[in-house]
């Protein structure tokens, strides 16, 4: 890299969130002059005259400028030393684990993410880990559980599907007092309700396949650092070894999402806080499940921690049963009946049927994905769904 371009990009890193994202720390592509940057679909390089790599770039596994350029926007963006971007957000879960050493104590919850959680739960059945697994919406119950064997704290806050809050600052208290490190999985935050780097957490982790992206249209996964350690360069080594990097096109187009992150971010905050509001009374809903709403577990963490907003997600436990559930949810003409989150678009889903015969969530449970529609369609699109139960 040359000096003016480091320079350049020194410069930008100064720069406030909103723009950093909307412009990307590397900015306009200094040869030509592109606004946005170039799309490098090569699998090689050639070396140059010296057989010496012409700039940082040998082979596609071993990461490319669009690489690059996501993994220094994402790291400015989370307020983080560096950043790795991987296939999927379980790639990049898959890919620090392998990291763990064999017999590692792991602590983590008993409600989270579906996939991250059975991962672990795999780990542990293989005797690859031991896992302990709490209610961590109770601070008190990660201490109980860290030993000085443990590892990895691996908390996901607000807790999927229930939107409970975790209080970040305290579990990174409690992990590192047994030298613990603290990783939060920051998907629903989307680095702009809060960064838990700022609050103590070691590494954050996003499925960038949510609100990063944004358009339901890339997989992607990204981890952030407070430091880089030999830890980080292990998972780094171990990406390309597993051979988990974002591809060229993923990058670009994750690039292109995050140029409206704060904006989408915050007009579906608005609408999701909006709807919790409508239906926190409704005849048909027993419960409205939402950071923002003073009913919530760990609301009072959530006002203080959450300062870019309450975020797009909340669940809303509908008075009916497991089949009326599911009925509420193919009624829904604006909202898709479809798993994933942080689109641009509205989605609804039943995560019981989702998650199988294992779950534990309740069966009235209807986990809402808010997007940036104009809010009226979407509490009408809800009410006469609600009308059919
Ligand atoms: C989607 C998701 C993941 C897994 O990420 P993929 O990109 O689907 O592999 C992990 N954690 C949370 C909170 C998610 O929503």
């Amino acid at each position: 890299m040359t000096n003016s371009l480091s320079a350049i990009l020194k410069a930008n890193l100064t720069r406030r969130p909103e723009t950093i994202a909307a412009q990307s720390v590397s900015g306009i592509e200094p040869h030509s002059g592109a606004v946005s940057p170039p799309l490098y679909l090569t699998t090689t390089y050639a070396r140059d005259e010296a057989y010496l790599p012409r700039l940082k770039e040998n082979y596609q596994r071993n990461g490319t400028p669009n690489l690059w350029a996501v993994e220094e926007t994402i790291a400015a963006l989370e307020k983080g030393a560096a950043a790795l971007a991987f296939s999927s957000g379980m790639a990049a879960v898959t890919t620090l684990t392998e990291t763990l050493p064999l017999g590692a104590h792991v602590v983590s919850q008993k409600t989270m993410y579906y996939g991250v959680r059975a991962w672990l739960q795999e780990l542990a059945a293989k005797g690859r880990i031991s896992l302990t697994l709490v209610e961590a919406s109770d601070p008190a119950a990660i201490s109980a559980a860290l030993t000085p064997a443990t590892a990895l704290v691996w908390i996901e806050t607000p807790v999927n599907p229930t939107w409970d809050v975790i209080d970040i600052a305290a579990a990174a208290a409690a992990a590192h007092k047994v030298g613990a490190m603290l990783v939060v999985d920051a998907t629903s935050l989307g680095a702009v309700a809060c960064n838990p780097l700022t609050l103590g957490a070691d590494m954050v982790f996003h499925s960038a396949t949510k609100f990063f992206n944004g358009h339901s249209d890339v997989l992607a996964g990204v981890l952030v650092t407070r430091a880089v350690d030999e830890r980080w360069k292990e998972i780094a080594r171990l990406r390309t070894a597993l051979g988990n990097p974002l591809p060229p096109f993923e990058c670009w187009l994750l690039l292109r999402g995050l140029r409206t992150l704060f904006v989408r971010f915050r007009a579906a905050s608005d609408n999701a806080m909006a709807i919790a509001r409508h239906f926190s009374n409704h005849p048909k809903v027993e419960r409205v499940l939402h950071p923002g709403l003073a009913t919530q577990n760990g609301h009072a963490t959530a006002k203080r921690q959450m300062t870019g907003g309450y975020g797009a997600m909340m669940s809303l436990l509908l008075k009916t049963d497991f089949k009326g559930a599911q009925g509420f949810c193919t009624r829904l003409k604006v909202i898709a009946p479809a798993t994933s989150l942080g689109g641009v678009e509205s989605l609804a889903e039943h995560r019981k049927t989702v998650e199988g015969p294992t779950s534990t969530l309740p069966d009235n449970l209807v986990r809402l994905s808010i997007g940036i529609e104009n809010v009226n369609d979407l509490v009408a699109d809800i009410e006469q769904a609600l009308a059919g139960l």
